[in-house]
């Protein structure tokens, strides 16, 4: 089933503490807004739109950089005129099913998606819903008494609904009505709303203490990535080739649009890779004449960059150049240090290696050098 969903992150969130509001603030590498927009953009939102309070805009580009498929629009007063302005960037021929989902909930899955989705088969919207676990009590003029928690539920987000249904109760509800949840509007006006299974994992950021709880979420949903490059140059008349950054005295150079330095480039391509970056050529064209003669250490700075935008970080490289001459061993030590001063990583995460071909094949003939390279990234998995 085609859906749009609205994100509602236009709350100032100062119950949780001094600072940045939180759906801005930082989750396992990411601010807490890009969880559940990536994971509704994966479940197949279309489209996403983003409800923000106007000024954060630079925020939430930073946010979802890494996204396609969203919009932004900006929230009111209050969580329903926020949900208003995000109903009214919805185009109207667009889905007819609409998910409303509050950012600081990170931790929503396609599998929640899905069940709401389905409910909607056959009701007016559908939410996910927990029992009351804990005891209840009111606090009366003698202190605490038992209420019964019979019947009870606590109501998360993401809530499906028909948009035209929903929209038509928000048409319908005064100005100054202030709710809580959008199946608050819906039942309001008699739409039929039902419940499927909540999940503890939808709770809502509120008090600085959930951060540690969300912390600790968010360390359990990484994984390592793996990514390999490979790079070839052939030797022409020179002097000196630079490999891995270093600079070395040879009685050839190597022949290519950068300082050619082969190691960074396969190296670049392994980090690309392990993110889903696409390769060096992508980032950095051979055509474009501001990289003739550059130094290949920006290009492997870029590759880290775009690591970290991502909330990842590198594990561990490893380098193998691939030639007969010149001798890597005496450079290696030297090679080391200079890619763990690009990358900002310890030595000990930093192998590079070097082997001949015995003669064989292009190298083999010394026509030219070739680099391999593997690269291993700790990345959030949303
Ligand atoms: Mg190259």
């Amino acid at each position: 089933m085609r859906f749009s969903a609205i994100l509602v992150a236009a709350g100032s969130g100062q119950r949780a503490g001094q600072g940045l509001a939180k759906q801005w603030r930082a989750l396992g590498g990411l601010p807490v807004l890009a969880w559940s927009a990536r994971a509704l953009i994966e479940a197949g939102a279309d489209p996403l739109v983003v409800v923000i309070r106007s000024g954060d805009e630079a925020l939430a580009k930073a946010a979802l950089s890494d996204l396609s498929g969203w919009v932004l629009a900006h929230g009111g007063e209050n969580r329903s005129e926020s949900v208003r302005s995000g109903l009214a960037a919805l185009s109207q021929g667009g889905p007819e099913a609409v998910l409303i989902h509050d950012a600081a909930r990170p931790f929503v899955t396609t599998a929640h998606v899905q069940s709401l989705l389905d409910a909607l088969a056959s009701a007016d919207g559908a939410v996910p819903a927990l029992a009351v676990a804990d005891s209840l009590k009111t606090l009366g003029d003698k202190g605490l008494v038992a209420a019964s928690r019979d019947g009870l539920f606590q109501v998360q987000t993401p809530q499906a609904f028909h948009r035209q249904a929903l929209q038509a109760a928000y048409d319908a509800l005064p100005p100054d009505a202030a709710m809580t949840d959008d199946a608050g509007v819906m039942e309001r006006f008699g739409g039929r709303v039902v419940a499927v299974a909540g999940d503890i994992r939808l709770f809502k950021l509120t008090y600085p203490e959930d951060f540690a709880m969300a912390d600790a979420l968010a360390a359990g949903r990484r994984a390592v990535r793996t990514g390999l490059g490979y790079d070839a140059h052939r030797f022409e008349p020179g002097d000196r080739v630079w490999l891995c950054g270093v600079e070395i005295a040879h009685d050839q150079g190597l022949v290519g649009h950068s300082d050619a330095d082969v190691a960074l480039h396969a190296l670049t391509d392994a980090i690309l890779g392990a993110i889903g970056e696409g390769d060096i050529g992508d980032h950095f064209p051979p055509t474009d004449p501001q990289w003739r003669g550059a130094a290949s250490a920006v290009f492997l700075r870029h590759a880290a960059a775009l690591v970290m935008a991502k909330g990842g970080a590198l594990i561990n490289i490893d380098v193998t150049l691939i030639c007969e001459q010149p001798k890597i061993k005496p450079h290696r030590q030297a090679m080391r240090e200079k890619l763990a001063e690009i990358l900002a990583l310890p030595l000990d995460r930093i192998s590079v290696k070097a082997t001949t071909t015995e003669g064989m094949g292009f190298t083999g003939r010394r026509e030219g050098m070739a680099a391999q390279a593997v690269a291993n990234v700790d990345m959030p998995l949303i």
